[in-house]
């Protein structure tokens, strides 16, 4: 199922991932497609919120993968940023696999670079710019069963 969202703010963008989060279960994976800026990073903030996890959300640019494991009595939360990586070669070399098994959320930026590494009932989620500097359009394409 497709919905779509216009947001004219961070904190509308935030909320919007409050909602989807609060509606994931262990092995969920929802992927995200957009340009820099577009507020993916922000969208994952909101989702860690609705799952339950305090702990604030930044961008794992560097660190290709954080990890949020507190507090333990929900699942954790996997936030790749795929944007250093080429191929989903090098996301297996990081543990793709077990983290796909471990029974968290795995929310993965930029992953049209690792398209083939992506679950078939995968969350997709594009957001686009404009036509103000804070309008964006979140679509949610909801393919779980
Ligand atoms: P990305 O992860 O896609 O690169 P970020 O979430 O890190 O994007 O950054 C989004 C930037 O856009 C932030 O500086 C945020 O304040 C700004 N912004 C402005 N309007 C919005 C909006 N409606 N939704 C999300 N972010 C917005
Ligand atoms: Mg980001």
């Amino acid at each position: 199922m497709k919905r779509i969202f216009h947001t004219g703010s961070p904190e509308e963008s935030r909320k919007t991932g409050i909602l989807l989060g609060s509606t994931l279960h262990p092995g969920d994976v929802v992927v995200f497609t957009g340009d820099l800026g577009a507020g993916k990073t922000t969208f994952v903030g909101g989702i860690a919120s609705g799952m339950g996890h305090t702990d604030r959300v930044t961008s794992p640019t560097f660190t290709i993968v954080n990890e949020y494991r507190e507090p333990e009595n929900i699942p954790p939360l996997f936030h790749f940023d795929m944007y250093r990586i080429s191929s989903s070669e090098d996301l297996y070399a990081i543990g793709w696999d077990d983290y796909l098994r471990e029974g968290g959320v795995c929310a993965v930026e930029w992953s049209e670079n690792v398209e083939d590494a992506i679950p078939e009932d995968a969350i997709i989620i594009d957001i686009t710019c404009g036509p103000g500097d804070d309008d964006r359009t979140i679509t949610i394409d909801d393919r779980r069963g």
